[in-house]
């Protein structure tokens, strides 16, 4: 049987059109898995890749090890990458979650980095998959530390970009409902993950020039 979490990716990964309403489609006819449940969460990780054997696991903040072979399965925090637009108001583009975890909540454009990807270049490609648009990145605004969802047993590692529309028209798809350009006075008290906050208030300081590039909260959240 092919585990669900492989099944679902290759689904969304061999369609030509709409490949995230495919997948899904096709899982929810078989019962498989609801789109909102694999979102929800990372899938976690039972049974050893080498040998099939079970894992031990004891949480977030260790590494699990195959029962049978031995082999330790390194946890890694999961990177993204997004980017904090500004247009020539200086307002921020801010958009609306379309999918869980945090359905219907603001967020930041962005998303998860593909194998192997420089996190300049999952920025863009993820703005572009988002918003329909290009941006041009003018600088790292910092790099925050979360977890993802309702997950208590995966950290990730987020990267944020300053950057600008250099061509297109927004056009809201894949994981991003809708969006809206907020000024400083009046961006949204609350948004989806607990990065959010600090991401924001970097913002706010790189908007008074007084930010260097990276987050303390990398640095005194552990
Ligand atoms: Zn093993």
């Amino acid at each position: 049987m092919i585990p669900i979490n492989t099944l679902y990716v290759a689904l969304r990964r061999a369609s030509k059109f709409d490949n995230f309403c495919i997948g899904t489609a096709i899982i929810w006819k078989y019962g498989y898995i609801s789109q909102s449940t694999y979102n929800n969460r990372m899938p976690k990780m039972n049974f050893c890749p080498n040998c099939g054997g079970a894992l031990v696991d004891l949480g977030r903040d260790s590494h699990p090890v195959c029962e049978r072979c031995g082999t330790t399965h390194w946890r890694n925090s999961k990177p993204t990458a997004g980017v904090l637009i500004e247009n020539q108001h200086g307002e921020l583009l801010i958009v609306k979650r379309a999918f869980e975890p945090f359905k219907g909540e603001w967020d930041l454009p962005g998303g998860f980095l593909e194998p192997g990807e420089p996190p300049e270049a999952g920025a863009i490609r993820e703005v572009k998959e988002e918003l329909n648009v290009d941006v041009q990145l003018t600088g790292l605004l910092g790099v925050y530390m979360d977890v993802y969802g309702d997950s208590s047993y995966e950290y990730t590692l987020n990267f944020y970009y300053l950057g600008f529309i250099t061509a297109g028209t927004i056009q809201a798809a894949d994981d991003v409902g809708e969006a809206h350009w907020f000024s400083l006075e009046n961006v949204p008290a609350t948004m989806a993950f607990a990065h959010d906050r600090d991401v924001m208030a970097d913002w706010k300081k790189s908007r008074a020039g007084r930010v260097d590039g990276v987050s303390s909260s990398i640095l005194s959240d552990k």
